[in-house]
């Protein structure tokens, strides 16, 4: 294969040395069973048969839906806009073919929302706008960098699916220390780990392009220290390329793939519930972020695919698919042989922040990255709640310094508001540690959720109240 890496210009000012080294404990998180021996030694593969058609969703992106650009009996390319919102945000087709729908259409996060539906030809003709390869990428000055991220429809793969071009003016200039995160600590997923194996010059090189769009000057891969293959893999490929960048082993401990535990665990930098990475001079994209930003700046390449971790004790045959984004997912549970047994849940994501699906006709966006079909065994017995006894493991395990019992102790007293918010309620991000450890199996993190929801219905009242 030919090489992605220039011969000849500088390169960027990141440290060269590889560096594999343990740095920093997080503070709380849990130490949980992988369950990833399905898949983790799947490597890639596409889809056997491919959909006969893609449901583009216009609206997973971080700020406003997208609106269409295309109408129903358009031809299309793969690769074309087919919508766009107010920021720039744009949706490909991922396929060729032709526009059959524009309408509600289920959506992965529940509920439904618009999506432009795509009849496949089959074919994968090329748009012309895009599959200009960049050989000399090293001379791209950040701004082109950031055009063609922003022109590739690149949003964060891991869950956020904020705009990835927004992200970089953003934090531009601000940070001294780039993080990619590839500690995929949610059990059953392994869809970064297989990215890394196998695609981990195009990681790299993502790695570096962002460094340099938004100025840090330290470029780390931050990898689980039970995937020691992938860290020895991005450190051969280092060297062979000559690429900056150090790769950094992280305490195999769920909820890593956190954007404030990745940084206190790589920097040893603690970032306040108050205030964001940046504020500590650090950033955090995701494995396949990265290797989209590769694919977009280095080939030319709009966000068309990605890797799915298609899993679970219901399937006949696990896998890790390199899916066109909009695959229905009941076409990935074609693809891994269909149930063998009838799951008990189907969650899009991880069993601790995926969320349950009820229609697999939802299609795949850019921020799923796996599919998990679980049997009642794999979810264990269901226990009836009792009372606190004041054990306290829901604050240890807490990663945000949150204190679980009181918000339930204050729900249960009918839910003051201020209250709520001097608990810091809205600092939740909803990992699940609490509700994991409660021996009196009360369903915490729903109650987090339930504080969230009244202190922001509080927030909207005043805000309407407010002249
Ligand atoms: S873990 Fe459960 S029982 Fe223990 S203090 Fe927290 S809420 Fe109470
Ligand atoms: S779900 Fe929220 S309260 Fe519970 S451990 Fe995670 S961050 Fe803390």
């Amino acid at each position: 294969m030919r090489s992605i890496i220039p011969q000849t210009g500088p390169r960027l000012a990141v440290q060269r040395e590889v560096n594999t080294t343990m740095l920093h404990l997080i503070f709380g998180g849990i130490h949980l069973d992988g369950r990833k021996e399905g898949t983790r030694r799947k490597p890639l593969a596409d889809l056997d048969v491919e959909s006969e058609q893609v449901i583009l969703s216009l609206s997973e992106h971080g700020g406003a839906a997208c609106v269409p650009v295309v109408a129903v009996g358009d031809i299309v390319a793969q690769g074309q806009p087919v919508a766009k919102n107010e920021q720039g945000v744009l949706v490909h087709a991922s396929v060729s073919g032709t526009v059959q729908d524009i309408g509600q259409w289920p959506h992965p996060r529940g509920g439904t929302a618009q999506a432009v539906v795509i009849r496949n030809d089959g074919k994968h003709t090329l748009w012309p706008g895009c599959g200009q390869e960049i050989a000399d990428w090293n001379s791209l000055t950040a701004d082109q960098i950031i055009d063609r991220i922003r022109q590739a429809g690149i949003v964060g793969m891991g869950g956020g699916g904020y705009p990835t071009a927004n992200k970089l003016e953003t934090n531009r200039g601000q940070v001294d220390t780039l993080i990619v995160n590839a500690a995929e600590s949610e059990p059953y997923v392994t869809a970064d780990h297989r990215l890394l194996l196998e695609r981990s010059e195009g990681v790299l090189v993502g790695l570096n392009l962002l460094c340099k769009a938004v100025g840090a000057t330290d470029g780390v891969v931050a990898v689980e220290s039970n995937k020691l293959n992938a860290a020895e893999v991005l450190e051969r490929t280092a060297k062979r390329c000559g690429l900056p960048g150090r790769v950094c082993t992280v305490p195999s401990r769920y909820p890593l793939g956190a954007e404030k535990q990745v940084v206190k665990s790589v920097t040893g930098r603690e970032i306040s519930p108050d205030r964001a990475a940046v504020d500590e001079g650090c950033v955090v994209f995701n494995a396949a972020t990265a290797f989209a930003v590769y694919e977009a700046v280095v080939k030319g390449l709009p966000l068309t695919h990605r890797v799915v971790t298609v899993t679970g004790g219901a399937l006949v045959r696990p896998r890790n698919l390199w899916v066109p984004i909009g695959t229905p997912m009941n076409e990935l549970v074609k693809a891994a042989g269909g149930f063998k047994e009838q799951p008990a849940l189907i969650l899009a994501g991880g069993p601790m922040m995926g969320v349950a699906q009820d229609d697999l006709a939802a299609p795949v966006t850019k921020s799923t990255n796996s599919l998990v079909c679980m049997l009642d065994w794999e979810l264990g017995e269901k226990k009836e709640e009792t009372v606190c006894i004041r054990c306290g493991r829901c604050v240890s395990v807490c990663p945000m310094h949150l204190m679980p019992l009181l918000v339930d102790k204050e729900l249960k007293l009918g839910g003051d508001v201020r209250e709520l918010r001097r608990l810091h309620t809205q600092d939740c991000m909803g990992c699940g540690c609490c509700t994991y450890v409660c021996p009196s199996h009360i369903p915490l993190v729903e109650r987090m959720e339930q504080a969230q929801q009244l202190v922001k219905q509080a927030d909207r009242k005043q805000v309407e109240v407010t002249p």
